[in-house]
């Protein structure tokens, strides 16, 4: 498998009080590197403006890319631009890219990018929910474009729902979006009837929804959608913030249902798609948590690459 992360990463800074904080992308990665000592990382490329153009308009670009700033500065009250933020969006966006060429091209089967910001709230013209692009459409649009998929599967396990990503890709059916998150909940949206043209599934959970019923959803609504896609390439919105331990929510997951439900999206990459997954961080916003939580991750990832 392949590991993707950039430095830059850790220079988009929103402020001490923020939640997405640089510390965040720091635990993943010492955790990482703590359990998987002999696994090397790929250094993410800075994703071009044409690649970041199949999904958001040209002002979005030049609000995040061309606007001076010497202090974080308020796109909304969640969603700050500061001096580092330009660079850190520019190579999360990146590592997503890099990472569906390797797997399309047999370098890897699966791979995990370690980046922030984070991405799926992001639609193609607003940055909104601590997202300035939105990495993993970036990547499905490159998946479809540069190599040519008809059936990319979006599986979204991030606490909040992906709205971003579901009103990008609502009308092409190239792309599924499948999603579990917590409702009533920022942002709001991904609701059971949102359906897109078919190519939507929502699975909104209750506060306080545990293992059971998580994995309930999964088996029984998700997964078998996700299969009867049959996708060429599945792509994973990694988000920990479901966890028992996250502040920002109320679901009471463990790192084991993250592991579980990483193993069976391995399956189906297995059995559709010649394995290729590619799994992109959203949220997680206890450092404990994310530790855990991301090294399960990605240890099912390694099983799958065998
Ligand atoms: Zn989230």
């Amino acid at each position: 498998m392949h590991l993707y992360t950039h430095p830059a990463c850790l220079r988009h800074d929103p402020g001490a009080s923020h939640a997405e904080r640089p510390a965040r992308l720091a635990a993943v990665v010492e955790a990482l590197r703590g359990a998987f000592p002999e696994q090397e990382w790929e250094e993410a490329p800075r994703a071009s403006r044409g690649q970041l153009l199949r999904v958001h308009d040209d002002a979005l670009l030049a609000l995040v890319l061309d606007t001076p700033v010497d202090e974080p500065t308020h796109l909304d009250p969640d969603t700050l631009l500061g001096p580092g933020s330009a660079e850190a969006a520019l190579h999360a966006a990146g590592a997503g890219i890099a990472a569906v060429d390797a797997v399309m091209l047999g370098a890897a089967r699966t791979a995990f990018c370690a980046v922030r910001p984070p991405g799926h709230h992001a639609t193609g013209t607003v940055a909104m929910g601590f997202c300035l692009f939105n990495n993993i459409a970036v990547a499905a649009a490159h998946a479809c474009e540069r190599h040519g998929l008809s059936r990319v599967a979006v599986v979204d396990f991030d606490v909040h729902h992906g709205n971003g990503t579901q009103a990008i890709f609502e009308t092409d059916p190239r792309v599924m979006y499948l999603s579990s998150h917590q409702m009533p909940l920022y942002p709001d949206t991904g609701r059971v009837h949102e359906r897109g043209v078919g190519n939507v599934l929502n699975a909104p959970l209750q506060p306080g929804t545990g293992s059971e019923a998580f994995r309930t959803a999964w088996r029984e609504k998700l997964l078998p959608t996700l299969e009867g896609f049959r996708p060429q390439l599945l792509l994973v919105s990694a988000g920990f913030d479901a966890h028992r331990r996250d502040p920002l929510a109320q679901l009471q997951l463990e790192a084991d249902d993250f592991a579980w439900l990483t193993a069976e999206l391995v399956a189906v990459a297995a059995r559709h798609a010649d394995g290729r997954l590619v799994s992109m961080l959203e949220g997680g916003y206890d450092l404990d948590a994310l530790r855990e939580c991301s090294v399960a991750h990605v240890g099912a990832l390694r099983a799958a690459a065998g």
